[in-house]
């Protein structure tokens, strides 16, 4: 038998007694892993295989009971602790080197309280959980567009999709959760017993406590939607994106849309000279009556210009899965985004020359609009950042051979800086990567009072238990990643 070595939060490393270490694993509900385990490397992968970190123990959570012991011995040892939920964070922010991961991932249940209008959400439970407990009933919640994303970390950052513009992110829809704190309590929290939590949960990305229960208020939503792609080939792509940004001008509110730019893929719904060829797709999602959906989507497909047009009354379900095959776990992954405020020439000709130049068959551009519900709350109102922007630009790729890292990391940051520079705001705290800096982490969440969020933090984990590996909240001598000293205002979340 010999003792266990974590990460501590100091940044040395921390000895456990195989004592300890047996009296928490025969205390959890749920099973524990260690490094040399069978299950050990299949259950750390997490959705971006550029993410290879090694736990010093998993525990696979069952409940509030688990995770509450998995905090105090974090707490007592002055461990690295970290949170899974759907595994989804590009930055790999459920895995540290040496940590203790709290595995939330088996909590998925679902409950439905179709009179009050409300969901129960389990803290591991995807986008499509969600969707397939709430939609039967004819009810949503708003949340993203790749259904194996985690309902938790898309929340507690924000959260948006095809319905933002009509009801806002995702966090906008939170009414409650269970947590369990840094001292291992749990506690049940609404806008009535901590508003102050509450608004700090809303996009601030988290670090106040491990939220064991999610409630959401829901949304009507009548099925069929009208959705599907309108695909432009490259001679037509900049007529494309003006037509998008001359719909999104005038777009109601059931109407949101996204703009892809990459290489056709080898779908059969394109004939084949076309495969691998520079093309745009323009996703439109209407939740409107389908006369009021013919008449905002007749600008996007005027002519007969696009080369395929599979926009059609379906279910909302269908929409919700349509692009997790080219978003598969596993893969490399790197991207990079921005909110704008605007889809002009210039922004619109920068995109289309990066989208010539691909690094992999599979990198692409897109642009989400935003607007509508989000921007009518007011910047502040939550700890989202960036509600005022009127879309946001992904640019990303996804490889298989390490080799290639170099090409496509370059063309992402080549064209981000490109994008950054003209719209000078920041991007989304959920699409942050691991090299993420304290300047693209503090304008993430532009708007957003800082020194109330880390006031926030403070109150519910003055030491830090929470904090992410490194930074300055959980080792205050600790220079962060980028090799530069935080900043102010970061320091103080
Ligand atoms: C393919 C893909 C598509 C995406 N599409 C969208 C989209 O359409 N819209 C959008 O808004 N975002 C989207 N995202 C981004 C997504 O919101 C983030 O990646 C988010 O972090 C995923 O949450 P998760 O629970 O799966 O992540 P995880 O990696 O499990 O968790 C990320 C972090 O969130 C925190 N966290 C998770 N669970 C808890 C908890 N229970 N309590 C406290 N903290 C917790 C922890 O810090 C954790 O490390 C997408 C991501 C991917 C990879």
């Amino acid at each position: 038998m010999s003792d266990h070595v974590f990460s501590g939060r100091s940044g040395a490393p921390v000895t456990v007694s195989e004592q300890s270490m047996s009296e928490l694993r025969r205390a959890l509900r749920g099973p524990s892993l260690v490094p040399g385990d069978a299950e050990y490397d299949r259950t750390r992968a997490i959705w971006n295989a550029m993410i290879d970190r090694r736990p010093a123990l998993i525990a696979r959570c069952t409940g509030a009971e688990d995770v509450a012991r998995c905090v105090r011995f974090a707490r007592r040892h002055e461990i690295v602790l970290t949170v899974r939920g759907g595994g989804h964070n590009i930055g790999g922010r459920a895995l540290a080197d040496g940590g203790l991961l709290v595995d939330l991932s088996e909590l998925r249940r679902v409950d439905v309280d179709v009179e009050r209008e409300l969901a129960h959400v389990g803290p591991g439970a995807t986008l499509h959980d969600l969707d397939a407990a709430t939609r039967p009933h004819g009810m949503v919640v708003p949340s993203g567009i790749v259904s194996e994303t985690g309902v938790a970390g898309l929340t507690l950052g924000g959260g948006f999709g095809w319905l933002s513009r009509r009801w806002g992110l995702t966090c906008d829809h939170l009414v409650g959760v269970e947590m369990v704190t840094a001292d291992g309590d749990v506690v049940e929290a609404t806008d009535i017993t901590h508003s102050e939590l509450m608004w700090g949960l809303r996009g601030g990305g988290g670090g106040f406590g491990i939220v064991t229960a999610f409630r959401f208020q829901m949304r009507r939503l009548p099925d069929p939607v009208t959705a599907g792609m309108i695909v432009f080939r490259d001679e037509d792509r900049a007529e494309a994106m003006a037509r998008v940004r001359a719909c999104a001008a005038n777009a109601p509110d059931e109407l949101g849309c996204l703009l892809r730019l990459g290489a056709a893929p080898p779908a059969p719904f394109l004939a084949s000279e076309l495969h691998g060829q520079p093309i745009a797709i323009v996703v439109p999602c209407h939740t409107g009556s389908p006369e009021a959906a013919e008449r905002d989507l007749a600008p996007l497909r005027a002519d007969g210009r696009a080369v395929a047009d599979l926009v059609a009354p379906r279910s909302f379900i269908e929409l919700q899965s349509m692009f997790d095959a080219g978003e598969a776990k596993g893969r490399r992954d790197y991207w990079k985004s921005e909110y704008v405020t605007e889809l002009d020439d210039e922004l619109a000709e920068i995109l289309l020359e990066a989208s010539r130049r691909l690094p992999s068959p599979s990198a692409n551009i897109k642009l989400f609009q935003l607007g509508g519900a989000v921007a009518r709350s007011p910047v502040g109102s939550t700890s989202a950042g960036h509600r005022d922007a009127r879309a946001i630009v992904v640019i990303a790729s996804s490889w298989d051979d390490p080799a290639d890292d170099g090409t496509n990391i370059a063309w992402v940051q080549h064209t981000w800086r490109l994008v950054h520079d003209r719209s000078g705001r920041g991007g989304y705290l959920n699409f942050l990567t691991e090299d993420a800096v304290d300047a693209e982490l503090a304008s993430s969440l532009a708007g957003v009072d800082l020194e109330r969020l880390g006031r926030i933090r403070r109150t519910w984990d003055s030491d830090g238990v929470f904090a992410p590996p490194g930074s300055d909240r959980a080792a205050p001598a600790v220079t962060r990643r980028g090799g530069e000293s935080a900043s102010p205002t970061i320091a103080a979340m």
